[in-house]
């Protein structure tokens, strides 16, 4: 990891136990509080897709959503919200998918991408990896091409990669 990275990292709180027992959580809130920080963190996932053509960065709720915004201002891209069930008022596909902890559903507005258009999807951190599978096909079922994946953290010993094995993905920072 280089230096920005590490600084990064320096930052991340752990947080055994929560939000049920057996989970560190990484919490990103002192990151974001830092105006500098949030910004190199948010440069250094888009950095990998800078010479890619992304149309739209998807962004899963709800913490892909707060690196996604500037993500898709760093590459020019539009954004498209994957919300958790319910949330998006017209009609959607869904994906069930299991988490480290508990299950969820998100969804995609079915027109939110044109034929073709290549779309890099973002989300705060692969665990094991089943929430940006469940994104990726989400993205396919709605006509987008996946180009990529960022994350902020990975979790190594989850082996989230493997899930992901036939995307291009990258993170800052790695536990
Ligand atoms: P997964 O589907 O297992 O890759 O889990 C990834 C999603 O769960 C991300 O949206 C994370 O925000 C959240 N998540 C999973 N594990 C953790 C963790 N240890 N700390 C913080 N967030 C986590």
């Amino acid at each position: 990891m280089n230096k920005n990275a590490e600084l990064i990292k320096s930052v991340i709180a752990d947080v055994p136990d929560f939000p049920v027992k057996g989970i560190l959580f990484r919490d990103i809130t002192p990151l974001l509080a830092d105006n500098r920080l949030y910004r190199l963190a948010s440069e250094m996932m888009a950095e990998p897709f800078r010479d890619r053509p992304i149309d739209y960065v998807a962004c899963v709720e709800s913490r892909g959503f707060i690196f996604g915004g500037l993500i898709a201002e760093h590459l020019g891209a539009g954004f498209i919200p994957i919300r958790k069930k319910g949330k998006l008022p017209r009609e959607t596909v869904s994906e069930d998918y299991g988490l480290e902890y508990g299950k969820d559903t998100i969804e995609v507005h079915t027109d939110a991408f044109s034929k073709g258009k290549h779309v890099l999807i973002v989300d705060d951190l692969l665990a094991t990896g089943g929430t940006v599978q469940a994104a990726a096909k989400l993205v396919e079922r709605a006509g987008g091409v996946v180009s990529g994946m960022t994350f902020l953290i990975e979790l190594s010993e989850l082996n989230g990669k493997e899930l992901i094995s036939e995307y291009n993905y990258a993170s800052v920072i790695k536990y």
